[in-house]
């Protein structure tokens, strides 16, 4: 069976491309990776994401996205994909696979079966980097959080600590303080890696201070998160002699902004990613744009493979958030049946 579309990935991006494609009668497969319906399956409620008046448990959303999806006659599989390979034809053959377009199709090699489509949407999402200390799953939900935008309402009126020193990190900080009555930077080293300008706004604001030089050791707590034990070196964490100070501090809530890994490590020999492994987009002009038939009509969504697009949080380092996945999803969708019918 070749489907018209294969889909890596079901969260927010994965679902509503299928909703697309299945309602447009595309032939499509959702193959759904080790975490069905996404990293909004691993918090309780989503206050931001529109039509939900009272907010939605995020299990519950992405059960209405599956559903959804499934209604309009998207098959949804469980398997992991390890690679995606451009049918190519054998030395002195005419090309194993081709559509009625004369297009290569691809292989998608799952964990447990290979799949073949004429096109595949990418949506695979990415993960917060963590500490990787034990305390830190225990308080997971209960104080720690690694998205400010979704979590810093629930964080009104309390102190808090940011830890990293990158952009992300200034950023949450300065954001969290709409709701915090306090916000402190913990960063590991003496010198941070975000952009001057980012520094300067929160250096600026009267609502941060600084922690540097200090690393997290431990999250501790009771029913909840209650602060953390630090070191506090007394210069660069390199400095294998330096034992530092330990410390502990109180916290109600402790953001973990130390970066995010996308999950797209399968696909390094497919498409191209860029330096920390984020798919890179390319604005692609249709054949009918260029035959002069249309004005305007670039897919944004189109990767450096024709036939491969990508959406959400594996494309996206910057917004992260579950309705710009979504938008992204129906983008490559809306791409992909372009794609299909020229
Ligand atoms: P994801 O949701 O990450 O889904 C990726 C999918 O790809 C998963 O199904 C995974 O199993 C699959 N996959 C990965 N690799 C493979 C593979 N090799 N083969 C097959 N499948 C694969 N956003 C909001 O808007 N509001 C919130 O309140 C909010 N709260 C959040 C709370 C937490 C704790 C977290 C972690 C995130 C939160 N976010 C929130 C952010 C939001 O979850 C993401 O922006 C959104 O889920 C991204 O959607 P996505 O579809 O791109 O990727
Ligand atoms: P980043 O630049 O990789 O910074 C990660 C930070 O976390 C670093 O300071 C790092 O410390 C620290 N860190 C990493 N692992 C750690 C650990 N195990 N324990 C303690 N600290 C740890 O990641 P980012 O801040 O998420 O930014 C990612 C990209 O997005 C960057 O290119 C950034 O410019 C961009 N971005 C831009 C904006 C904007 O322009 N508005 C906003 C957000 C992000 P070290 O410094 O010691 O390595």
């Amino acid at each position: 069976m070749i489907y018209d579309v294969i889909i890596i990935g079901s969260g927010p991006a994965g679902y509503t491309a299928a909703i697309y494609t299945s309602r447009s009668f595309l032939k499509t497969l959702v193959i759904t990776g080790v975490q069905p319906g996404g990293q909004l399956t691993t918090t309780t409620e989503v206050d931001n994401f529109p039509g939900f008046s009272e907010g939605i448990l995020g299990p519950e959303l992405l059960q209405k996205m599956k559903a959804q999806a499934e209604r309009f006659g998207t098959e949804i599989i469980t398997d992991v994909v390890l690679s995606v390979i451009l049918s190519s034809p054998k030395a002195g053959e005419e090309s194993s696979v081709k559509d009625d377009n004369h297009r290569n199709t691809f292989i998608v090699k799952g964990q447990n079966e290979t799949y073949e489509a004429r096109s595949v949407i990418v949506a695979t999402g990415a993960s917060a980097k963590t500490l990787g200390i034990p305390s830190e799953e225990t308080f997971r939900g209960k104080g720690i959080s690694y998205c400010a935008t979704c979590d810093g309402f629930f964080f009104r009126g309390k102190n808090i600590a940011v830890l990293g020193g990158g952009d992300t990190a200034m950023e949450e900080a300065t954001f969290l303080t709409k709701f915090a009555s306090h916000v402190t930077i913990i960063h590991r080293r003496g010198e941070f890696r975000a952009s001057p300008i980012m520094i300067e706004k929160a250096k600026k604001d009267p609502k941060i201070s600084f922690l540097m030089n200090t690393v997290v050791e431990e999250f501790y707590g009771d029913t909840a998160l209650r602060g953390v034990k630090v070191r506090e070196n007394k210069g660069d964490s390199e400095d294998k002699g330096d034992q530092g100070i330990e410390k502990q501090l109180q916290f109600d809530g402790v953001f973990v902004a130390i970066g995010h890994n996308p999950a797209t490590g399968f696909l390094k020999n497919t498409i191209e990613l860029d330096e920390k492994g984020y798919v890179k987009l390319l604005e692609v002009s249709s054949p009918r744009v260029q035959a002069g038939r249309q004005q305007s009509d670039k897919a944004q969504t189109a990767t450096s493979v024709e036939g491969i697009f990508a959406a959400g949080d594996c494309v996206d380092a910057r917004y992260r958030q579950g309705i710009v996945a979504a938008g992204m999803g129906c983008m490559a969708a809306m791409d992909t049946e372009r794609y299909l019918q020229d």
